[in-house]
Parts: C-alpha cells; sequence; structure tokens
C-alpha cells in the first residue's frame, strides 16, 4: 500500500474504487480511408453513442437540480441533430477520403471559429456548445472514455486535479462515496461544497491523479487528511472500524440537535451553518443549525449559461426562508471572481483574481445584475427572517453605495405595490483587512458583522488559500488574525451591533475557544460541524478563556497562541 497525505476537507472516511475524472486524450492522426461509407457509419454510431448519454445527463441534471440547468444539454443534443453540422463533416469524409476523427475536427473548428467572432453572446454560447459535444463525439470514435460524474453508477472515489464547484456540484452522493484532489486548500469551494453535501474529502494531495490508476482501490480518510492506496486486508478492516467509530460518534452528536448551544458558564452563541443551494438547508435542520449564517448565492448562476432571472432567484430565497421558519438567514449577495467564475459573462482574465474585479466590486459595476438580486432578494423577505450583507467590502463607500442600491429597489418595489419586510438587517462581510482595522468606523453604519476569515487570511497573511505551496502561511490562529478579529468584535459591541463569522476558521475546535473568549455572537460553518462544535462549547467557560484575552492577543507567534489555549482549556 501506499499513502499521499493531503488537506483533510470534509470528515468522514470514504472506502470504494478510485474513478478518474480527468480530461480524455482526443490525439489522433488525419489518414486516408478508402471505404467512406464504412467511416461515416462509424461517426454515427459516435453520434448516436453521445446522444444515448446526453440525454441521460439531462434526464439527471433535471431531476437534480432542476430545467433550468438540464436545458445546457438539450441546447447540446439539437447540435448533434443539426444537418448543417453533420453533413459537412460526411461531405468531407466523402469528398476528401480522409478519417471520421479530422472530418469532424475539422469542420467543429471551422463553425467553432465562426461563431466565436460573432458579435452576439447567444452565438458565442453555440461554439462552447458545439465544442462540448463534439469533444464527446471524437472520445467515441477513438474508444476512450469520456468521463461523466453526473453518469456514475457505482460505488466509487472521484479523483481529479481540482474539481470546479459545478463538478462537485454534479456529483451524486449515493454513488461517489468521497472524492480527492491534486490541488486545492479546506477553504477552496471544492472543499466548501463536500461538506455541504457531506461527501468526505481530502484535497491538495499534489500528484494523486499521477499515483493511482482506474479500478485502483482507494480509502479517504477525511479525518486525517490522508489517501491509502489498495490497502491490505488488514488496513482495511481497521479503516472500516475507523468508519463505524465516525459513524457512532455522529449518533452520540445527534442527540444534541434540538438543544441551545449554552456554554458551561451559562452564556448562548448562535451556531448557524453556511450554505450553497436550498437544498443545503435540510442538512442544517438535521444537524442542529440554529440558522444560516451565509448563504453563498454564487451557486445559482454557476453551472448553466446564462444569468439567473429575477424569479427563479426568488424561488430560491423563499424556499430556504420557508424551510427555515423563522431562524436567521444571512444571504450574502454575489460573489462571483477568484475561484469562481462565470464564463457566460466573458470576464477577462486577470492575473491576480483573488485581488481583482470580484464580488462587491463587480455588483457596484454591473448595477443591472445587482439589481435583480436585490431585487428578488427584498420579495422574498417577507417569508423569514432575512438579512443581508455584502461581500469583500473594502471601503466604507462601497457599503453606502451598495446599501442605497438596495434601499432604491426597496422604494422602488414598495411604490409598484409589492410587500417588503421592514426590518431586514444590512450587514457585511470583513474579508479585507483594511475594513477590520477601521472596524469601529463601520460599526456605526452597518447593522453587523460576519468576519470571513477564508478571505482575511488569506489577505492578512499574503498566502493564496489555494495554493499548497504557501498553506503553511495560513495561520487561523495568527496574533495579527486574532486581533483584527478582536478588533470587529468590540467594534460591533461597542455600538450595540453583532458579531458572526462565516469562514471555516469558526467551526475549527482550535479556534472556537479563543473566538468565544473574544466575544464572537454567531459561529457559522458546514453543517456538519455544528454538532461537534455544541458538544464542545457545552463544556467551555467563556469568562475563563475571556480573562486570558490581553494574553492570547500579545503572544509572538500561532503555536504560542494554541499552546497557551491548550493549557487553559484543558
Ligand atoms: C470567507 O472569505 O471567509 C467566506 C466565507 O467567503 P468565501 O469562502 O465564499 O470566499
Ligand atoms: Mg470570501
Amino acid at each position: 500500500m501506499q499513502q499521499l497525505a493531503g488537506i483533510a476537507a470534509s470528515n468522514g472516511i470514504a472506502i470504494a474504487k478510485v474513478y478518474l475524472l480527468e480530461a480524455p486524450d482526443l490525439t489522433f492522426e488525419k489518414t486516408d480511408i478508402d471505404n467512406p461509407e464504412a467511416e461515416i457509419a462509424r461517426l454515427e454510431k459516435a453520434i448516436e453513442v453521445s446522444k444515448g448519454e446526453l440525454e441521460k445527463i439531462k434526464a439527471h441534471t433535471k431531476q437534480k437540480l432542476g430545467d433550468e440547468h438540464a436545458e445546457i444539454f438539450s441546447a447540446h443534443l439539437l447540435v448533434l441533430s443539426d444537418p448543417e453540422l453533420i453533413q459537412p463533416i460526411k461531405d468531407k469524409i466523402n469528398n476528401e477520403k480522409v478519417n471520421a476523427e479530422s472530418a469532424l475536427e475539422e469542420t467543429a473548428t471551422m463553425f467553432i471559429n465562426m461563431f466565436k467572432s460573432m458579435d452576439n453572446e447567444y452565438m458565442r454560447e453555440r461554439a462552447a456548445d458545439i465544442d462540448d459535444v463534439t469533444k464527446r463525439v471524437m472520445a467515441h470514435l477513438l474508444n476512450v472514455t469520456f468521463p461523466d460524474p453526473a453518469l456514475i453508477n457505482e460505488e466509487v472515489i472521484v479523483v481529479a486535479a481540482d474539481l470546479t464547484p459545478s463538478d462537485t456540484a454534479q456529483l451524486n452522493k449515493e454513488f461517489v462515496k468521497g472524492f480527492t484532489t491534486d490541488i486545492g486548500g479546506r477553504t477552496s469551494h471544492s472543499a466548501i461544497m463536500a461538506r455541504s453535501l457531506e461527501i468526505p474529502a481530502v484535497v491538495g494531495t499534489k500528484n494523486v491523479t499521477t499515483t493511482v490508476k482506474d479500478g485502483d482501490f482507494l480509502i479517504v480518510d477525511g479525518l486525517e487528511g490522508k489517501v491509502i492506496l489498495n490497502p491490505s486486508d488488514e488496513e482495511r478492516q481497521a479503516y472500516e472500524q475507523k468508519q463505524a467509530e465516525y459513524e457512532t460518534q455522529k449518533e452520540q452528536w445527534a442527540k444534541l440537535k434540538d438543544q441551545q448551544t449554552v456554554t458551561a458558564d451559562g452564556v448562548h452563541v448562535e451556531l448557524a451553518a453556511n450554505i450553497g443551494t436550498p437544498e443545503d438547508v435540510d442538512g442544517v435542520l438535521r444537524n442542529g443549525g440554529e440558522g444560516v449564517g451565509l448563504y453563498r448565492t454564487e451557486f445559482l448562476y454557476m453551472g448553466k449559461s446564462s444569468l439567473p432571472t429575477e424569479d427563479e432567484q426568488y424561488e430560491s430565497y423563499k424556499a430556504v426562508l420557508e424551510n427555515m421558519g423563522d431562524k436567521p438567514v444571512v444571504v450574502r449577495t454575489l460573489d462571483i471572481g477568484g475561484d469562481k467564475e462565470l464564463d457566460y459573462l466573458e470576464l477577462p482574465k486577470e492575473l491576480n483574481p483573488f485581488l481583482g474585479f470580484r464580488a462587491i466590486r463587480f455588483c457596484l459595476e454591473r448595477d443591472d445584475i445587482f439589481r435583480t438580486q436585490l431585487r428578488a432578494l427584498l420579495r422574498a423577505s417577507i417569508h423569514g427572517n432575512l438579512k443581508i450583507m455584502f461581500p469583500m467590502v473594502a471601503t466604507l463607500q462601497e457599503f453606502r453605495d451598495a446599501k442605497a442600491l438596495l434601499l432604491e429597489e426597496k422604494d422602488n418595489l414598495l411604490s409598484e405595490g409589492v410587500q417588503v419586510a421592514d426590518d431586514i438587517e444590512i450587514g457585511i462581510m470583513v474579508e479585507i483587512p483594511s475594513t477590520a482595522v477601521i472596524a469601529k468606523q463601520f460599526a456605526k453604519e452597518v447593522d453587523f458583522f460576519s468576519i470571513g476569515t477564508n478571505d482575511l487570511i488569506q489577505y492578512t497573511m499574503a498566502a493564496d488559500r489555494m495554493n499548497e505551496k504557501v498553506s503553511y502561511l495560513y495561520q487561523p490562529y495568527h496574533p495579527a488574525i486574532l486581533n483584527l478579529v478582536n478588533n470587529v468584535i468590540e467594534a460591533a459591541h461597542a455600538e450595540g451591533k453583532w458579531a458572526g463569522m462565516c469562514g471555516e476558521m469558526a467551526g475549527d475546535p482550535i479556534a472556537i475557544p479563543i473566538l468565544l473568549g473574544l466575544g464572537l455572537d454567531e459561529f457559522s460553518m458546514s453543517a456538519t460541524s455544528i454538532l461537534p462544535a455544541r458538544t464542545q462549547l457545552l463544556s467551555l467557560s467563556k469568562e475563563r478563556i475571556a480573562s486570558y484575552k490581553d494574553e492570547i492577543l500579545s503572544k509572538g507567534t500561532a503555536e504560542e497562541v494554541v499552546e497557551l489555549v491548550k493549557s487553559i482549556t484543558e
């Protein structure tokens, strides 16, 4: 057996065979042929098989993600039935006596270039459709596997260089028992999605894709961040035992599901969950969440070919609010950019996307897109306990501008006779050091703060959250981070506001005592972290940890902080 170390990205243990998700090798030789009929028959067969697959993917997507997402596959099917594309390929085979692969590629490239150069977004999207489907047909001509995560129908562990959030969304939990990737960190969005889906995952292994092959057997230990390749019988048994123990532990935690989170010295804190889709609410309630502390709305915009309409968004927000009842739901407005791209917006590639045109920066410029979202949120507000926050706010002016747009849309709706709740809290995420530093000034204007440590750490330490090479600098317990967090909490409390945290740090068992001692009011985390966090908090004394606050904040290194906190809490 062989073992790889990575980053524990989603709890649990998975044992199954490998499913390698990688771009297929579609290289071929252009050859002359002397039997065009046979070549055309080969092409037709590849097209038929591809159509069959697309029908299945379409049905699967429709069932999992709804009609809107399934539409993209209808477009792909149309391409494969379009004589204007297919006939020229056949003509090429007949007239030039070349193999089907080269006729397909040359014809497809010609159409793709033609559509791409058109000054019309719809036509440019067609270029992408043709590219997608012809690759699938090519794979069948060459007899190579074209990976389709949505079609997996046996128990596997998905192994990939990286998984985009939309790849992750396609994974079917029933069959995909776990996943592991070469790159990524605990706060990359595929890791975050894995936790929402409750699929064990280890990311950032550096070379798992080149170490394993299809059909190998794997254990993904998402508790310790290990991947074990082709284990012996004893190892497998040991892990089956560990898996069973983890399940028993989960049953223990589940007993706390309907309890409040009250510390040993009687302080109540709120444990909320981070979600990405309305379907995640189920997991929040199953795991005893007292609210939603972060609804990442960008997944509504991803995995499709055009922007979601106001009504579509309204339906999603309403579903979340209704299903959460009177529990608070903090919705974050669109945070696109960074590692979350939207192909159909065709934004220019940037050298530093994490420092670039993203989130509120994008929304303030594209206020057409932003207003649609704000209207959908405002309309949904009457269905529950909605709070709205803006991501990546760096200046007070950005907050004021965003709030002004929100209030303008509220007035517009009211004058159209549409009902809107009148007590919606408006807050910001604190992800940028400039905002954490002047939290005092912000606290006079916002209703609440939610500290986004996933980004706050990367910006404070200048260490890319996706880059495992610098992951040693990604230090949540670094005194610089803790001082910023403390500054935000103190600023909020001085103005009678509340401070929460929705970065992954909020669910980290080492950080939880520190954050409790600093006075954090709301901890928002992956749903599966809530019950372990509650178990931990029940036995902690806030007063005791708070009495060490100055000492914690004046430590010089993360290690010293951890050592001190352990000595206080053990
Ligand atoms: C954060 O930055 O901490 C956060 C919660 O936002 P995201 O992970 O979506 O960037
Ligand atoms: Mg962020």
